[in-house]
C-alpha cells in the first residue's frame, strides 16, 4: 500500500471543549504524520462550499451553521492507507454507534456535532485538502 494523504477536520464541538490536544495524541498514536495544520474559523458559504456533495440533504443548512459556529482545527495527515485508517480512527458518524478506542466514541455528543471530520475517498481527500491548503503549505 502506497503512501496516502487525508484531509481531516477538529469541529468546532472538539475545539470548544479543549479536546484538540487529546485528539492530535491519537492522531499521532495512530502513526499519522501531520503535514498541514491552521486554526481558523469559516463562514456559513465556505462551509457550503466545502460541503455542496450533501446540498440536497435534511441536514444541510444545520450542518454548514455548526461548521462556522466556531474555531475548527484544519489537518493534512499522512501515512499508509490514510483514508481508511483515519475514517476508522474517528469512528461512526453516529457517536452511538461508535466503537470504543475511537475519537467520535469519545469526543463526539450528537450525530451532528461529532468532533471530527474525514474525507471518504481518494477524490474527495484531493478536493478537501485543496479547499484548505495550497500544495506548498504541505510539509
Ligand atoms: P461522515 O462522513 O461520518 O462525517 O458523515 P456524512 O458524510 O454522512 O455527514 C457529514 C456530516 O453531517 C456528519 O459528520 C455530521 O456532522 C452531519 N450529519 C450526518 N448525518 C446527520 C444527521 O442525520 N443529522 C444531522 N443533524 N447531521 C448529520
Amino acid at each position: 500500500m502506497n503512501i496516502q494523504r487525508t484531509f481531516a477536520i477538529i469541529k468546532p464541538d472538539a475545539v470548544k471543549k479543549n479536546a484538540v490536544g487529546d485528539i492530535l495524541t491519537m492522531i499521532h498514536g495512530a502513526g499519522f504524520r501531520i503535514i498541514g495544520m491552521r486554526m481558523l474559523e469559516i463562514s456559513v458559504e465556505q462551509a457550503e462550499g466545502f460541503y455542496a456533495v450533501h446540498a440536497e440533504r435534511p441536514f444541510f443548512n444545520s450542518l454548514c451553521e455548526f461548521m462556522s459556529s466556531g474555531p475548527i482545527v484544519a489537518l493534512a495527515l499522512e501515512k499508509e492507507n490514510a483514508i481508511a485508517d483515519w475514517r476508522k480512527l474517528m469512528g461512526a458518524t453516529n457517536p452511538a454507534n461508535a466503537e470504543a478506542g475511537t475519537i467520535r466514541k469519545k469526543h463526539a455528543s450528537s450525530i451532528e456535532h461529532n468532533a471530527v471530520h474525514g474525507s471518504d475517498a481518494e477524490d474527495t481527500a484531493k478536493f478537501e485538502l485543496s479547499y484548505f491548503f495550497a500544495g506548498y503549505e504541505l510539509f
